[in-house]
């Protein structure tokens, strides 16, 4: 069922604390934590606790909860310091765009300057 956790899902052992992470916010239906390859000096995902696999699924499954991983991705970036400097919020999606974990997550990424367009 739609949300439900997944037993091979990485981030799903997140959140139930069955793989260590260096978490950094959690909220009811979130959790934040930095990434484990950053590729900034501030690099942290925000995951919805419910298993949907990509940021679009998500949103049409559970729109408050993907409403709270835009909320939460924004105070992360506030706890960074990056409100000021700016900072992106990605959202992979299909391994085409380099999605490598299926379980939706936003990556919140800061403190250094940006290039446009992504490769
Ligand atoms: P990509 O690997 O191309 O960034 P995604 O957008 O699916 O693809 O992002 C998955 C992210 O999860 C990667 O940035 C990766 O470094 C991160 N990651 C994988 N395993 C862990 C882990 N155990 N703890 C924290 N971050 C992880």
């Amino acid at each position: 069922m739609a949300g439900e956790p997944q037993t091979d899902c990485l981030f799903c052992k997140i959140v139930t604390g069955d793989i260590p992470a260096t978490i950094v916010r959690e909220s009811a239906t979130t959790v934040a934590f930095r990434d484990i390859n950053p590729q900034a000096p501030s690099h942290v995902l925000v995951i919805p606790k419910a298993h949907y696999p990509d940021a679009a699924s998500l949103a049409a499954g559970d729109p408050q909860a993907a409403a709270d991983v835009l909320r939460e991705a924004g105070l992360v970036a506030a706890d960074e310091k990056l409100t000021e400097t700016g900072y992106r919020i990605v959202l992979n999606t299909g391994a085409g765009a380099g999605q490598t974990v299926f379980h939706a997550h936003a990556h919140v990424l800061g403190g250094r300057g940006m290039q446009w367009p992504p490769g």
